[in-house]
């Protein structure tokens, strides 16, 4: 049945919601580790300024340890 597919596909695609939840999850949880480490271990950003191409770039800031934006 043609439904039942469709039934599958969207328990697939449910759990795969999850799976990128729970990525997205462990990759802000990561991130926060090497940002704290960066302060606790190497005491503190140390930030470089980057310039977006463009004639109208905005300046940014990027820790070169941590890669941190500012
Ligand atoms: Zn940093």
């Amino acid at each position: 049945m043609l439904k039942d597919k469709i039934q599958e596909l969207q328990n697939k695609k449910c759990d795969l919601q999850d799976l990128i939840r729970k990525i997205n999850n462990d990759i802000s949880v990561i991130n926060q580790y090497v940002i704290d480490t960066c302060v606790e271990k190497c005491g503190g950003h140390n930030f470089e300024s980057y310039r977006e191409s463009g004639l109208y770039g905005e300046t940014f800031y990027v820790c070169k340890i941590c890669g941190v934006e500012e």
